[in-house]
């Protein structure tokens, strides 16, 4: 993590009275902080937006719109929720202390400003920011690093089925539609044995970019293995899912790989499905979409293969 320092960052102070606003900002100045100004609170509401300071020295009382105001309106604004606000107040007002801090207030600062005392509280409020905002992004590309296939760039297998199961329960619970696909790329280990690993890589990175290009935005979409994928279709019955499938495998047969000179041909089969309220689980889709795939690969490759829940009842169940 970087080392605490002042110049990275902004803070704003909002005050009604221009010779408070000079006095904190020299205080601040001092320290290398860099600063902002509003006398009102509309003024402090736009720099808000604008300028997206890191942390608010805010005036209670100000004419029109007050602190407690301003500071409801910021917190209400989800970008702008987690920003430390901090009430300047005059020591008379302390009984609205509890009223600050209701409203989403970190801390205040008693008028006439102690230098030390506000550099201290201005500094540790950062420091927590910085601190909760560099842990938000350390677990953010954690989350990606573990739901991500590395490869590809698309939902590794572990996300994929946490994606296919809650879009099964949902499907059940709601009574709607949901079609599997289960995806191969035809005689991989041709294209690897052929033309080396290394396309063979870019074989399997631009086939996934062309099934992302193909299905909609909410179906879900991930590596299952190897050269093997799988994708969860929302709302969307067994003739629709084929056609789709279809689609897909046109888009995989035109697109063009080169190695060197040569063209790397591509081809995918594909099983399709749709689950039935006597599937248990979404792998029992799974696996009747899969079987749809070895059917596929059977009867020539580049095909597809649907497999209604009724005709498999008894052999994929
Ligand atoms: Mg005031």
């Amino acid at each position: 993590m970087e080392p605490f320092n002042p110049s990275n960052f902004l803070v704003l102070v909002v005050d009604d009275l221009n010779i408070n606003l000079q006095i904190v900002g020299a205080i601040l100045d001092s320290e290398g902080y860099a600063t902002t100004f509003a006398t009102n609170g509309q003024q402090a509401l736009s720099r808000m937006k604008n300028a997206q300071p890191d942390l608010v020295l805010l005036d209670l009382m100000m004419p029109e719109m007050d602190g407690f105001q301003v500071c409801e309106n910021l917190r209400s604004n989800h970008d702008r929720s987690e920003i430390p606000i901090i009430f300047l107040t005059a020591s008379q007002e302390q009984k609205h202390l509890l009223q600050a801090f209701d409203r989403g207030a970190v801390d205040y600062i008693t008028k006439p400003f102690n230098p030390p005392e506000l550099l201290a509280r201005v500094k540790t409020h950062l420091e927590l920011k910085h601190t909760r905002d560099e842990l938000k992004k350390a677990v953010a590309e954690l989350e990606k690093l573990a739901t991500t296939d590395s490869l590809t760039g698309i939902a590794n297998r572990r996300s994929l089925l946490l994606m296919g199961e809650n879009e099964f329960l949902r499907a059940r619970r709601y009574n709607r539609q949901l079609s599997v696909l289960m995806l191969d790329v035809d005689r991989f280990k041709q294209i690897n044995d052929t033309y080396g690993h290394a396309v063979g890589d870019e074989a399997l990175t631009a086939i996934a970019k062309a099934i992302v290009s193909t299905l909609r935005k909410g179906d879900c979409f991930g590596r299952f293995g190897g050269e093997e994928f799988l994708a969860f279709l929302p709302e969307t019955g067994l003739d629709a899912a084929v056609e789709v499938a279809n689609r897909i495998r046109t888009t995989i047969a035109e697109l063009s790989l080169f190695s060197g000179k040569k063209q790397v041909q591509m081809t995918i089969s594909i099983g399709v499905t749709e689950c039935s309220e006597n599937d248990i689980k979404v792998d029992t889709a799974i696996q009747r979409s899969d079987a749809g795939l070895y059917h596929a690969k059977h009867r020539g490759r580049n095909l597809v293969v649907a497999i209604s829940p009724t005709d498999s009842k008894t052999s994929y169940l």
